[in-house]
């Protein structure tokens, strides 16, 4: 059969005038990640190598929100959370409000393959990054202008009324998290998800994408998925989990699984989401209640394709 995919995204959310100016740029790097993956995929190397090098290529471009150019909280400090998962081992590993670690999704590899658990996260996390040498940076080169512009904004909104503001917020929030998603030549599915959070979000806070069965889900009997958005809506439904289930316990093909937890059983939410994921045929889902998601997808010996608006699904 020899089939290998890869999906990647670069987050879910409104569109915006950063978003518009920094179009070609975006869909560059959406295109880098794709082919870093890709080039792994195509040698015969394995589903999680692809995802981690993918979501590596994504997290060192400042025009993302995770690693480089993660969004400030509301102390203008970066926090990173991220997650890696193997379906065909169901092992796992997490990192949530991590500083100074130039790749949290390695971190979170390392987590799931040196240790004997799961999840790290804060200043343990980043001594056990200290411990293993894993490449840091100082403050500094996680700080993007972009970042810290969005920061200085939603400063000021502070101090105006909640009303404007709530209203405000809704049409500004730069999310570009990203994820990835693959199948490789052995039939193994994996998924990978990295994120700066949300932008001046109270000290302390860690959305979904360090989550292993929300953010980020990888089972070779269903499928591998990444989401992105509003990390309390996505937290709520267990998104990852709940598309697996349902492909499991329902039968469903993983786009209609995905789409159905997107629109159906989250119909009405307020918060807006979106999510990647690939089955064990190479079949693809992709969806979100958004104005946009980047996202782009490569299948074995195609063309990349690179979408950002729901138009061009
Ligand atoms: N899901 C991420 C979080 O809530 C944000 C995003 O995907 O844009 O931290």
């Amino acid at each position: 059969m020899e089939n290998y995919v890869i999906v990647v995204h670069g987050g879910a959310g409104p569109d915006s005038d950063s978003i518009k100016r920094n179009k070609e740029g975006i869909q560059r790097g959406l295109a880098d990640a794709i082919q870093c993956g890709y080039d792994i995929l195509e040698e015969g190397g394995s589903a999680i190598n692809a995802v981690e090098a993918a979501v590596n290529s994504l997290e060192n471009n400042p025009l993302f929100n995770a690693g480089k150019g993660s969004a400030l909280n509301e102390k203008a400090e970066v926090q990173m959370c991220a997650s890696i998962m193997d379906g065909e081992t169901l092992n796992s590993g997490a990192v949530a409000m991590v500083k100074n670690v130039k790749n949290p999704v390695s971190l979170a590899r390392a987590i799931m393959e040196n240790t004997d658990h799961i999840y790290l996260g804060g200043e343990g996390a980043l001594q056990y990054a200290e411990e293993i040498d894993i490449q840091l940076e100082p403050d500094s080169y996680f700080v993007t202008q972009q970042q810290y512009k969005e920061y200085a904004k939603k400063r000021k909104q502070k101090f105006r009324s909640v009303r404007e503001t709530a209203l405000e917020e809704i049409h500004n929030r730069a999310h570009g998290t990203v994820g990835a998603v693959a199948l490789d030549m052995e039939g193994n599915v994996a998924a990978a998800t990295s994120t700066g959070g949300t932008p001046n979000s109270v000290f302390g806070r860690i959305g979904d994408s360090s989550m292993i069965g929300v953010g980020t889900y990888a089972n070779n009997k269903t499928c591998a998925v990444s989401a992105t958005g509003d990390g309390e809506y996505l937290i709520r439904s267990c998104i990852g989990n709940s598309i697996s289930c349902i492909m499991r316990y329902k039968n469903m093909s993983v786009d209609k699984a995905l789409t159905h937890i997107i629109h159906k059983e989250n119909k009405g939410i307020k918060g807006e989401i979106g999510a990647i994921a690939v089955d064990t045929e190479g079949n693809v889902g992709m969806d979100f209640n958004s104005e946009r998601m980047h996202r782009a997808w490569k299948r074995k010996g195609k063309e990349t394709v690179i979408k950002i608006y729901r138009e061009q699904i």
